[in-house]
């Protein structure tokens, strides 16, 4: 976007020197002289006067003056001249007491002058990018673009979040076959996941793969502008998209826009909070049948407002999570694409070397390498660059604390092979869906994810205690391959306590402490004044001290268990190990087939152990 005319303080100086310069040839043009009335007599007297104004006070005319023509004027002392000026030959008029013309040129001219001037500076700036008289409409024009050459094959290692696109890519494609069925499409798709996974890279494919048009501005974009700028442009950019359907509208980086209201800002962000609502307005008032796809894309799911994530919404979520080994070989393979290779470049090996990186890493990493490649004149990218380039882009990384060393990649594999395996041994337990030693937001290095065959309403007590057992796996196995407990279990002492607490102060669970309830309603009852203080203890310190012992019982048994397990199983433990870091990601069905256990059912929602 090129700016031709810069508003500056010169276009103002320019102004005030030209109303100047206008004023002096004016006052010169019709220079007046003042002249005492005695003088004027006196010319008068002279036959020096040709021609006079007379109105009620002031007397203005021509004088001749050493032949030459001049203005004069003066205040009227006698009230009875025109005698004496018949007699000199002297043409005159009475005239009413007027200074329009005059007016005219002192100011009336400057001010139409100036406001031509200012005119003409905003009708520049309206034309140009920042304007602010026609706004958003060109912004969010420029941001459509119509044919996007980006499709499904050049994201790769995100193969869920592919399938899970793929119904919307057909509804783009054919609206009217789905509508006709009555068929209804989710308004919202929010992807999620770490920075540089591909979350816009997917969005433009999904546009490119269903050739429609694609509206993507982002959030913070949207905040930026001037005040009460954000909503009009929303506004706009939904009109627009309506008449191009079936298109994409697409916000990147939603978190800008839509923290939820009232979250880190002193006193509000007014301008943020109108555009988020005019968001949800918008979102809300149109129609999916009209073919209209909103995406968006955030990093930060957890800080969106909760109203951008009801039914109706951004309902659909999905994850586009960091790749594992496979995947950042298929990375790998799009990029390399770009450059001219050596033969000997080993794909399978710089994806084994790169754990924890993400799509727009191993993009830097292939850019870093041929970048190498250019600087040593070499006319192929070789093996040697590549792996300099590994070491680079992984010292950057380092820097962001973002990988995990290999000693603790060997802990955390460990650590949640200790929950699979816990998991698979005991009765009541859910089954594992997979392990991953991926390393998810910052607290998490890795996961083991159980899925429960059916809701549950009931747990019997074995299963609670196999749930504990299991929450404890993680760190007894750290404790029996290493001989030493890392913080890496944080997390799960903290859920197998409030399980075994709740066991012995909600459940009855216990036989020493009895049937009887002892907790507190920790949430504040609705409209009750004294939130939270209602937590006061009503049972005997004996009592307190017993709960303690039967709740650290439990824990203590069921590490034993866990551990127990663990030590028999110390070989599958190794080889499962051995397999996880290779791959970095296993399915359950592949830890059960290591194990020798016949395979189950899938299942439907979630639980993560981390
Ligand atoms: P995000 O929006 O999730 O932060 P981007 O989509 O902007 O990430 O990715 C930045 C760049 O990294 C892309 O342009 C692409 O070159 C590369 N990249 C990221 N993820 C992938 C992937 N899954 N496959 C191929 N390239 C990727
Ligand atoms: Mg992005
Ligand atoms: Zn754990």
């Amino acid at each position: 976007m090129e700016k031709k005319y810069k508003f500056s303080i010169w276009y103002i100086l320019l102004g005030i020197w030209v109303v100047f310069l206008i004023q002096s040839v004016l006052s010169s043009a019709f220079a007046v002289r003042t002249i005492p009335y005695s003088e004027f007599l006196n010319l008068l007297k002279q036959n020096q006067i040709t021609e006079v104004a007379i109105s009620a006070n002031r007397i203005q005319g021509k004088m001749n003056v050493d032949g030459r023509d001049q203005m004069f004027k003066t205040v009227r002392v006698d009230p009875d001249i025109s005698a004496l000026l018949e007699q000199h030959n002297v043409t005159f008029k009475g005239q009413m007491e007027s200074t329009v013309l005059r007016d005219l040129f002192s100011w009336i001219f400057p001010i139409i002058l100036f406001v031509g001037i200012w005119y003409f500076l905003i009708r520049r700036m309206a034309g140009s990018q920042t304007g602010f008289m026609t706004l958003g409409k060109n912004k969010a024009k420029i941001y459509m673009e119509n044919e996007i050459k980006v499709t499904f094959k050049d994201a790769a290692g995100v193969d869920e979040a592919e399938q899970e696109l793929v119904e919307v890519i057909e509804f783009l494609k054919e609206p009217a076959k789905f509508t006709q069925l009555g068929g209804k499409l989710p308004k919202g798709i929010l992807l999620v996941g770490p920075p540089g996974t591909g979350k816009t890279l997917l969005a433009r494919a999904v546009a490119g793969e269903s050739h429609v048009p694609f509206f993507s501005l982002s959030g913070s974009e949207f905040v930026e502008m001037f005040v009460g700028l954000g909503a009009a442009r929303v506004r706009d950019l939904f009109e627009q998209a309506k008449q191009k359907a079936p298109c994409i509208i697409f916000i990147d980086e939603l978190d800008a826009l839509g923290k939820a209201r009232g979250i880190g800002g002193m006193g509000g962000h007014d301008e943020r909070e109108q555009t988020l609502n005019q968001l949800l307005v918008e979102m809300d008032g149109f129609d999916p049948k009209v073919g209209v796809i909103l995406m968006a894309a955030s990093n930060r799911p957890e800080i969106l407002d909760p109203a951008l994530l009801r039914p109706g919404r951004f309902d659909r979520h999905v994850l586009v999570d960091r790749p594992d080994r496979k995947g950042r070989e298929d990375i790998l393979r799009v990029h390399l694409r770009n450059i001219t290779a050596a033969a000997d470049v080993d794909v399978g090996k710089l994806a084994g070397m790169t754990p924890g990186m993400v799509g727009a890493d191993l993009a830097n990493l292939v850019n870093e390498a041929a970048l190498l490649a250019v600087r040593r004149n070499k006319t192929v990218v070789s093996m040697a660059e590549m792996e300099e380039a590994v070491e680079r882009v992984m010292g950057g990384l380092e820097k962001k604390n973002r990988l995990i060393n290999v000693e603790e990649r060997k802990i955390v594999a460990y650590h949640e092979l200790g929950h699979a395996i816990v998991a698979l041994s005991l009765p009541g337990t859910d089954p594992v869906q997979k392990i991953s030693i991926i390393p998810r937001g910052i607290a998490a290095l890795g996961y083991t994810m159980q899925v429960p065959t059916e809701d549950r309403f009931l747990m019997k007590k074995t299963e609670l205690l196999s749930k504990v057992s299991t929450l404890l796996g993680g760190r007894a196995a750290e404790a029996l391959i290493f001989g030493d407990i890392s913080t890496g279990a944080h997390n799960d002492i903290s859920r197998a306590t409030d399980i075994a607490r709740s066991m012995v102060t909600e459940y009855g669970m216990s036989s020493k402490v009895g049937q009887v309830y002892f907790s507190r309603e920790k949430r504040p009852l609705f409209l009750d004044v004294t939130m939270g203080m209602r937590n006061e203890v009503e049972y005997s310190e004996a009592t307190a001290q017993l709960i303690d012992q039967e709740v650290r019982q439990i824990m203590d048994e069921q590490y034993k268990v866990a551990f127990q397990i663990l030590k028999e199983k110390k070989e599958f433990l190794e080889k499962a190990v051995h397999l996880l870091l290779e791959k970095e990601k296993i399915h359950g069905d592949e830890l059960k087939a290591l194990m020798g256990i016949p395979t189950q059912k899938p299942a439907t929602t979630d639980t993560l152990v981390p």
